[in-house]
């Protein structure tokens, strides 16, 4: 098949990568990618929500699979307009899309699917909002229904952090569309985890858990981030858990999509707190998670292209998947200063090194080859992957190889996985 991928961070690195191994694949290409996907694939100057240049792009260069990265471009309708062109993309249309895109849409879907979820209220006019907020207990959520790059959500401790949140997004529109609507809900405690599935259309097949580290400093402290690691399986979230897990929270969601004629295929990511009182939803996603795409990418031992190809086609067979039995580990290697202003140009040093390290891979992020040079261009840099025969072998065996590579003004976390280390002690 002549491939195309659509994206540029870590996880289409881990996605490029695990494609190039496919006997499946013939080309592969990405749009945009980055310096990691140009050393497995050929990298095509096409920005990742251009809908039109990539649907041309695709026409014109007979391209027989397309698989969709990010988030974006689905809810931009990718996958409709190349099912137009009569060509699969592995990704949900931009209905099913929407389930990301708007979480009012994915709150509604989840409380006609029967999915454990925090109360919530939806809103479109700012007095109602503040009036309600008056009256609900503390602490609360105050979530701008669109995209807003994961800055649209406020833990409000206080009422008038609650009040300031509405204010913010509803008549400030700080998030512009994406802040017209909002949900007010229940703020639930626990640790939390991530469940992902394939999925087909009608069947599902679960993916090993994992947990990610979305705070920038140690401890999880400091400001929120994209994910600085992730590792899999998460102890909070045994593998004995599966089954149960997809019947609470994928499949009663693929029941209700393909019974409003939009069957959901690609991955779907439930972003889960485990809460005293069981699973409760966070939100969807309609993609692999970054980083978490990285360390599974690392366990998944069956042919990604076959996955992915099977999914489209609505013939997955969940018997035929295979994972690898060890524990992976991803830190990421961000540049200093991220999420702020960071530096970027820095030489990236020591690639190959950590790469040759038994059972380590280094995914790139935001770096790109200039003249033979690998440079950073991005707040995440590098996703360090390493398995081990259990949490702590794979978080001694990524440490080996963060040791192993660097650029000037980096940072890194040194506590990914540490709590799943505690978990499993206690
Ligand atoms: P992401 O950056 O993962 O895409 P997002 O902007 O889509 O995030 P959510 O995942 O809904 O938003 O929320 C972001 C974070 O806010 C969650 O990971 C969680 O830590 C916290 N959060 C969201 N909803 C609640 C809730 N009801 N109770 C407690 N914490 C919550």
């Amino acid at each position: 098949m002549n491939v195309l991928l659509v994206g540029s961070g870590g996880r289409e690195h881990a996605l490029a990568w695990k494609l190039s191994r496919s006997p499946l694949v013939e080309k592969l290409r990405v749009a945009p990618g980055n310096g990691g996907t140009a050393l497995v694939a050929e990298n095509v100057p096409i920005g990742d929500t251009d809908v039109q240049a990539l649907a041309d792009y695709v026409r014109d260069n007979a391209i027989d699979f397309v698989v969709a990265g990010p988030e974006a471009p689905l809810v931009a309708g990718l996958t409709d307009a190349l099912a137009a062109l009569g060509v699969p993309c592995f990704g949900p249309d931009a209905y099913c899309a929407r389930l990301e895109g708007s979480k009012a849409f994915a709150k509604e879907v989840m409380a006609v699917s029967g999915v454990p979820t925090a109360a919530f209220r939806v809103f479109t006019d700012l007095e109602a909002a503040r009036a309600h907020v008056a009256e609900r207990s503390l602490p609360m959520v105050v979530k701008a229904d669109g995209l807003a790059a994961g800055k649209g959500v406020v833990v409000a401790k206080t009422r008038q952090e609650a009040l300031d949140a509405l204010e913010e997004m509803m008549a400030r529109r700080v998030f512009g569309q994406a802040g017209d609507t909002v949900v007010v809900e229940d703020c639930i405690l626990g640790e939390e985890a991530s469940f992902l599935a394939f999925c087909d259309g009608a069947t599902c097949a679960p993916m090993p858990s994992c947990q990610d580290h979305k705070a920038a400093g140690e401890g999880d402290t400091g400001p929120n981030t994209g994910g600085m690691g992730a590792y899999s399986p998460a102890p909070v979230l045994p593998d004995t858990e599966w089954e149960r897990m997809a019947d609470l929270v994928i499949r009663p969601i693929l029941r209700t999509l393909a019974e409003r004629g939009h069957p959901f295929k690609g991955v779907l990511y439930a972003g889960l707190m485990m809460t005293p009182d069981g699973p409760s939803v966070l939100e969807y996603n309609v993609r692999f998670g970054d980083p978490e795409c990285q360390p599974l990418l690392m366990r998944l031992e069956s042919d990604l292209a076959q996955v992915m190809r099977d999914c489209v086609a609505g013939k997955l067979d969940p018997a035929s998947l295979r994972w690898s039995p060890k524990t992976a580990l991803c830190v990421v290697l961000a540049a200093k200063g991220y999420p702020g202003d960071y530096p970027k140009g820095m030489e990236i040093r020591g690639l190959e090194a950590a790469d040759a390290l038994p059972d380590s891979k280094v995914f790139v992020a935001g770096a790109a080859l200039k003249d033979g040079a690998l440079r950073a261009t991005g707040g995440r840099v590098l996703g360090v992957s390493a398995l081990g025969e259990g949490l702590a072998s794979a978080q001694e065996n990524a440490y080996r190889a963060v040791s192993a590579v660097g650029f000037e003004n980096s940072y890194f976390r040194r506590d990914i996985g540490s709590k799943g280390i505690k978990r499993i002690s206690q």
